[in-house]
């Protein structure tokens, strides 16, 4: 039986490896956003020139994007399925909470629509809430 992994790599046109397939089956285990660290954590022997151009090609490729949460470490997430080798689809928003650190796609929300003034041609927009995530604050309403 082909993995979910696999299949993603498939549908993408990857070619499969094993690291690219134990890559994005963290992606699918995680349930947040990762940085390459993170990756680097969790995957042996990942030589990190190995795990940078992977990265950058399963972005690319349209298989993760990145959930700019506004600290200092690039994190990536899956992307929708609707995503490709030319577009990225994932118009929603990401929630960084302030006290686990984990950065989620939330997928059902999404970035609103601006109006430029005349003459500012948007590219890409990207939205960050931050505040505290379901499961910190369902811990804080603990006794
Ligand atoms: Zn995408
Ligand atoms: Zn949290
Ligand atoms: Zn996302």
């Amino acid at each position: 039986m082909m993995s979910a992994a696999e299949q993603i790599l498939r549908n993408h046109g990857l070619r499969i490896t094993q690291f690219r397939m134990d890559t994005v089956q963290l992606f699918l285990l995680a349930g947040k956003a990762l940085s390459s660290a993170d990756v680097e954590a969790s995957l042996r022997d990942s030589d990190r020139i190995t795990l940078y151009r992977t990265l950058k090609t399963l972005e690319d490729k349209g298989v993760i994007h990145k959930a700019i949460d506004g600290t200092q470490v690039i994190k990536y997430a899956l992307c929708e399925s609707s995503c490709d080798e030319h577009h990225h689809h994932d118009k929603h928003i990401h929630f960084h909470c302030t006290r686990c650190e984990n950065t989620v796609c939330l997928d059902h929300v999404f970035v609103p629509d601006v109006t430029l003034p005349a003459g500012f041609v948007a590219t890409e927009a990207h939205m960050i809430v931050n505040g505290v995530c379901e499961s910190c604050n369902r811990r804080m309403l603990l006794p």
